[in-house]
């Protein structure tokens, strides 16, 4: 099977594990804040300093930068890296009457590439918030994804997550690369996990490098008894 028939059918088994799609109701404007909150925290993390946010800004975001610094950390303190996110919300918020019309004019690579000139937003964090805030057709690859991807072996060793990100770009649209994003984080927090993969219980476990691999380890080691 080539790349592209390999990545359709993990799309459709994930689909099939994971069947309620994750839509977030936010607005654009909460999603990217939301969004560099989440960054080397968990989600639940980052909602709860999102909901701090709204409250002391009165619901109205923008306030954020009028804030004052202690009141700010303070607020966003349980997603850990206080002070770089502090600064990035600043700056984001300070941009973002005109940012939010531009990033919806723009082709994906430019919005992408104005994103990434903000402090603390990287091709990742801004390929979440374009594809989440915008509906933008973009493939974001954090942790759990990364690793899923790389026990599958789809793609070349060689290859970054930027290439990756780009191919997904390239060949799919945005409610698939969309979805299969969220459906590989969710694989990677429940059966593909970092340190014990069960792969014994994942639905993709034929289509698999590292299961593979490792079947054939098994095979090779020596049992007791053949000792
Ligand atoms: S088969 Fe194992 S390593 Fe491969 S994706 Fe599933 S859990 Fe991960």
């Amino acid at each position: 099977m080539s790349k592209v028939e390999i990545l359709r059918e993990v799309h459709r088994r994930l689909k099939r594990l994971f069947p309620v799609p994750y839509t977030p109701k936010r607005t654009p404007l909460e999603q990217a804040v939301f969004t560099v909150l989440s960054q080397n925290t968990t989600d639940r993390n980052a909602e709860r300093c999102l909901e701090n946010l709204k409250r002391i800004t009165g619901g109205n975001l923008l306030m954020l930068e009028e804030l004052p610094e202690k009141k700010l950390i303070d607020a966003i303190r349980p997603c850990g890296m206080f002070k770089q996110k502090s600064k990035g919300l600043k700056v984001l918020v300070s941009v973002w009457p005109e940012l939010e019309g531009r990033l919806r004019e723009l082709p994906t690579e430019k919005a992408i590439e104005l994103l990434t000139s903000l402090p603390y937003i990287g091709s990742k964090t801004a390929r979440v918030i374009l594809t989440f805030a915008f509906n933008k057709n973009t493939f974001p690859i954090d942790t759990h994804c990364y690793r899923v991807l790389k026990r599958l072996g789809i793609f070349p060793e060689n290859w970054d997550k930027d290439m990756v990100s780009e191919f997904m770009e390239k060949h799919f649209d945005g409610e698939f690369n969309r979805e299969l994003h969220y459906n590989l984080i969710r694989l990677g927090r429940t059966i593909c996990k970092a340190r014990k993969p069960e792969c014994d219980n994942c639905p993709l476990n034929d289509l698999c490098k590292y299961s593979r691999e490792k079947e054939k380890r098994e095979q090779e080691t020596p049992t007791p008894s053949q000792l």
